[in-house]
């Protein structure tokens, strides 16, 4: 009989709170591991109020796993309708493909708030910021906190988001790549839609010359589904060349920002900019959500791969690793894959380092081919979109499989 390593012996720390973080928590609790898991900031439980697309099988998957509820509120979106406004259709603007897709479109809140239901009790530590991380002893890593303690770890996970100080301490050349253009981001109550039926299944995609923008619902307050209940999410890509990125991510109180503005913060003049520019390419249904919509804010996009998930006892996971745009709609389920993983192969290996290495193996490969295909679909959708407004779906479908070669079951099912 195979001797199998007991995962029961290692403790574990895990520096991030999130989805991620949480899953691994999960995961890892699970087998037995001794698990402490780090998050700065001070709310047990927080909402960004977003609505995220993710692909469906993947999450049914993880439904009968048990790690998410299958009753988590969502809505099937199978399609991307893909709109362009002409003098024609100024209204709703002319459809010009129908993209099969098999997405879920549900609430990030509501997601993150299934995961952290799952975490053990006393394993999520509040305000507890990681400074330093480092494994001078081999088999021991120590983490340092703001506050000025150490504690030493068999291993430790960092799930600590896009600008991760474990990325940064294992892999210092990894830069991360900025795409040339930001999400600006909004919601709206179903209830201040004109109508609601343009927007009823799937996602609609309107494309402009710079960009596009998605429109989808998801479930509102208290996570409901029910019609008249729902929220409009939005979101459209916005080219900022890299020389005018830091005045744009200049809130309204002057302060400046690397990556977000939050919701509010955007300068009046800002808004009223990016309105002005894409009312002159939105059909005027969508236009109206845009300048109806309250509390906007903006993600400027960046990307980067990693060449490991691991250094010794140091492992990367979600965000954290290999960093995609967020077209492939996979960011969220990628992070919960790598906790996954993580878990079988520390469940099924003879020991840990059989175990971290086939898992690192598997998810650079993995997730480095993701932010490939999210490149593809950047410069497919923002940087180099054509002019949809005569192409037919045939046409669509072939300029399509010609800019993006990379398949992926996480998002896109081919016509
Ligand atoms: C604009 C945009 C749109 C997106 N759309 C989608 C979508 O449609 N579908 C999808 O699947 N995904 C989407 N995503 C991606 C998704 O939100 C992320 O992939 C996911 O939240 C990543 O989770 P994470 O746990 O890796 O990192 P994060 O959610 O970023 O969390 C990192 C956590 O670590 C904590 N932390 C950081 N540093 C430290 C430290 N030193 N010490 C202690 N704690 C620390 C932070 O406070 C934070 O709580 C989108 C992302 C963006 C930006």
């Amino acid at each position: 009989m195979v001797q199998r390593f007991n995962p029961a012996v290692l403790t574990v720390g895990i520096i991030g709170g999130s989805i991620v973080g949480c899953t691994l928590a999960a995961e890892l609790a699970r087998l037995g591991c001794r698990v402490r898991l780090f998050e700065r900031s001070g709310e047990a439980l927080k909402d960004r109020g977003a609505g995220i697309g993710v692909p469906e099988s993947v999450m049914a998957t993880f439904a009968t796993q048990g790690l998410i509820d299958a009753s988590l509120p969502h809505f099937p979106a199978p399609a991307f309708l893909r709109i362009w406004k002409t003098p024609a259709a100024p209204r709703f603007g002319r459809l010009a493909w129908t993209q099969p897709a098999k997405l879920a479109a549900l609430n990030w809140g509501a997601l993150y708030r299934n995961l952290r239901a799952r975490v053990p009790p006393g394993v999520y530590q509040i305000r507890q910021q990681v400074v330093a991380l480092t494994e001078s002893v081999p088999g021991e890593v120590l983490l340092d906190f703001a506050d000025g303690h150490q504690e030493a770890f068999d291993l430790v996970i960092c799930a600590d988001g896009y600008a991760s100080l474990g990325r940064q301490t294992l892999f210092p050349e990894v830069q991360l790549n900025y795409a040339g253009y930001v999400l600006w981001r909004g919601s709206l109550p179903e209830a201040a839609l004109d109508e609601s039926p343009p927007l009823e299944v799937g996602i609609r995609a309107v494309g402009y010359p710079g960009g596009h923008g998605i429109f989808y619902f998801v479930p509102g307050a208290d996570d409901s589904v029910r019609p008249g209940d729902r929220l409009v999410n939005w979101g459209v890509y916005v080219q900022i060349p890299a020389a005018e990125l830091p005045a744009f991510m200049t809130d309204r109180e002057g302060r400046r920002h690397e990556a977000s503005l939050p919701p509010g913060m955007m300068p009046p003049a800002t808004e009223r900019a990016l309105k002005d520019r894409l009312a002159q390419h939105f059909p005027d249904y969508y236009t109206r959500i845009l300048e109806t919509s309250e509390q906007t804010y903006a993600y400027a996009i960046f990307d980067c791969q990693v060449p490991a998930y691991r250094r010794g006892r140091i492992c990367l996971a979600g965000d954290a690793g290999a960093y995609a745009r967020p077209h492939t709609g996979a960011g969220a389920l990628k992070g919960i894959a790598d906790a996954v993983a993580l878990g079988k192969a520390l469940a099924e290996a003879g020991d840990l380092e059989e175990a971290l290495g086939r898992w690192d193996a598997e998810r650079t490969a993995a997730n480095n081919e993701l932010v490939r295909f999210g490149n593809q679909l950047g410069e497919a959708f923002v940087t180099r979109i054509p002019d949809w407004s005569t192409m037919d779906a045939a046409a669509m479908e072939a300029w399509f499989s010609a800019a993006v070669t990379i398949p992926s079951e996480y998002l896109l099912a081919r016509a």
